[in-house]
């Protein structure tokens, strides 16, 4: 992982805590609202919500991952030059490419 990779995903997670918080009073307001507009509204916001989630999430897991270096374990990161066998040495990855 990279500190400027990691530095730009905490100043987005930071921006995009404000949405959160209007997506949770809007999924609150909704509530005022009386009928069947009051399902749509609630649905719009937990989707956006939801949504917002899940994005934050992909983010942080692209973020943590091990830079793919050339020579280096797909899957952990760790350096595979001069190691012998199929295996990596560190978290046991089958390796497939050519080093
Ligand atoms: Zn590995």
């Amino acid at each position: 992982m990279s500190g400027a990779r990691l530095a730009g995903t905490a100043l987005l997670s930071v921006g995009t805590l404000p949405c959160l918080g209007f997506g949770v009073f809007g999924m609150l307001a909704s509530f005022e609202v009386t009928g069947a507009e009051r399902w749509t509204a609630f649905a719009i916001y937990a989707t956006i919500e939801v949504g917002m989630l899940l994005g934050l999430i992909f983010v942080w897991r692209w973020a943590l991952a091990p830079d793919l270096v050339p020579g280096a374990c797909g899957h952990c990161g760790y350096q595979l030059r001069g190691v012998g066998g199929d295996h990596c040495p560190e978290c046991g990855a089958t390796i497939d490419e050519p080093r």
